[in-house]
């Protein structure tokens, strides 16, 4: 078991008290970590405030060199991080190693703005007068993140944060607190000067609120549920932050008469499983044309039985564990209100048994069908390894079943009908629609949810824009 110090102002420092971190597979504790205080995260937001100035008066090339010196760290110790989280978040060894790349990937992309951070000279209204736009950082950023990319999202946030010449502090979820500070150590190595970049452990509701109440802050870039994000956003109102939220999806997943069936069926499995179906644009409803609902759902069990569910680090595991036990306890509660709805559970719908899954956090990959609109399992973000499917008629329907969300963040379509394609992009209501393809985010598109999914986003050149403000510079000059 490992104790682990958090990061603030350059110094690695115990709290007052400690937390324990547990492996979901097994329930067995893999390390400690601070349990900081209110005032922890104060002393974090005056040193990340200290650092701003004197980083952002760096060039771009000098942040950009030092982001890709901490790109290179991260390839060396790719096999520590990826073992460090899949045994904190109980992902599968090699979906860890892809994630270590995607987070590695922005630091290299972001790395690139080092001299592309532009701003404009425009025509002046009035003689001898220039008039500039000019981009300056926020300053002080608080990234807080859950626990389902606890590698990828520290370095979404990171990247464009400190190529942009901000300082920022990040909060970890609570139950993946490791990978976070594994980074933070590998930033320190890399020359990120101290308190430009600070890692603080503990409580959402005692370090994440501290942060988000601090008045000197202006940017919250918060990835979570849409009740913490609803909740940083009143917060944050009483000293007027910018707030980026990135939150839950609904994603549907819709397959036409016309698609390539096999392709639809492998990717709505894996859409929907890969992660343990903890991830915010996992195919959370699948609707199926009924001219080709049987064959679909023949095929759809007959690669769900291929799923191998186990300990994560072992090879050929593609399902781990959910990451803790409240998280499994609601993921049974929708399977069993479903049911109680009339619902069928074709495969799955309980934990499994055996000795390897005696402790730990495990669920049966669940696929469901008899489902209606209205059941909560149709509505509500399940976040595990459960898919209901439904049938529909035509196109319109299955836009119409699709938009029926509160959510907005991701859908899927299978189809080769050029019309469909359009009117999806014309109609869909979500910031990310993949067609013909499964998920998986560029690192230069732009990720961010419509609805009560999100505002603004991450990634690309519209992502980095968060990090920046503007200003308006009016000069006057004789001659
Ligand atoms: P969560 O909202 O419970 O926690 C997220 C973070 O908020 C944690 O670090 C937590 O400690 C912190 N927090 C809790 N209370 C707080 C408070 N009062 N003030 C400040 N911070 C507080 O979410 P979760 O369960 O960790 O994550 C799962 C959710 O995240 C899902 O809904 C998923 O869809 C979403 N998610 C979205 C994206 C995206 O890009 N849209 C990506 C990953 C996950």
């Amino acid at each position: 078991m490992a104790n682990y110090q958090m990061l603030i102002e350059g110094k690695w420092e115990d709290g007052a008290a400690s937390v324990q971190v547990l492996n979901p597979a097994n329930e067995q504790v893999l390390a400690t970590v601070p349990a900081a205080s209110a005032a922890d995260a104060d002393r974090a937001i005056a040193a990340a405030a200290k650092a701003q100035k004197p980083w952002s008066r760096l060039t771009g090339v000098e942040r950009g060199n030092i982001l890709r010196r901490w790109a290179a760290l991260v390839d060396q110790n790719k096999p520590h991080l990826a073992e460090v989280l899949s045994q904190e978040e109980g992902k599968p060894l090699p979906e860890a190693l892809g994630e270590i790349d995607f987070g590695r990937s922005w630091l290299s992309y972001y790395a690139e703005f080092d001299r592309r951070i532009e701003g404009d000279i425009i025509a002046a209204d009035k003689p001898n007068e220039q008039l500039w736009i000019v981009p300056q950082p926020v300053g002080v950023v608080v990234g807080i993140i859950p626990w389902n990319y606890p590698s990828a999202l520290t370095l979404r946030k990171a990247a464009p944060a400190l190529i942009a010449g901000n300082a920022l502090v990040l909060k970890p979820h609570e139950d993946t607190p490791l990978s976070a500070l594994e980074l933070a150590k590998l930033a320190e190595e890399a020359g990120v000067p101290p308190g430009v970049f600070s890692v603080i452990t503990g409580a959402g509701e005692v370090v994440g609120e501290a942060l988000v109440k601090n008045p000197i802050p202006r940017l919250i870039t918060f990835t979570g549920s849409v009740e913490t994000g609803k909740h940083i956003s009143r917060v944050a109102a009483d000293t007027v932050k910018v707030v980026s939220l990135e939150m839950g999806g609904k994603a549907p997943f819709i397959v036409m008469d016309d698609a390539d069936l096999e392709s639809a069926v492998k990717t709505a499995v894996f859409a929907r499983f890969f992660n343990c179906g903890q991830t915010c644009i996992c195919n959370e409803r699948t609707y199926v044309h009924k001219r080709i609902a049987d064959k679909f759902l023949t095929r759809f069990l007959e690669e769900v039985a291929k799923l191998k569910i186990g300990n994560p680090l072992d090879s050929g595991v593609t399902l781990g564990p959910k990451v803790n036990l409240p998280e499994l306890v609601k993921v049974e509660r929708y399977v069993e209100e479903a049911r109680e709805g009339g619902a069928e559970i074709l495969v799955g719908g309980k934990r499994p048994g055996g000795d390897v899954f005696k402790s730990g956090y495990w669920y049966e990959p669940t696929v469901i069908t008899n489902v209606r609109q209205d059941m909560k399992i149709m509505q509500e973000e399940v976040f595990g390894p459960v898919i209901p499917i439904m049938e529909f008629s035509d196109f319109d329907e299955g836009l119409t079943l699709a938009n029926d969300s509160t959510y907005g963040l991701a859908a899927y379509l299978f189809t080769n009908d050029m019309n469909r394609i359009l009117r999806a992009v014309r109609d869909m209501e979500v910031g990310e629609l993949y067609i013909n393809r499964g998920p998986g985010e560029s690192i230069h598109g732009f990720h961010g949810g419509w609805k009560q999914s999100g505002v603004g986003g991450d990634d690309g050149k519209y992502g980095l824009e968060e990090y920046l403000q503007r200003k308006t510079v009016y000069i006057r000059y004789q001659g």
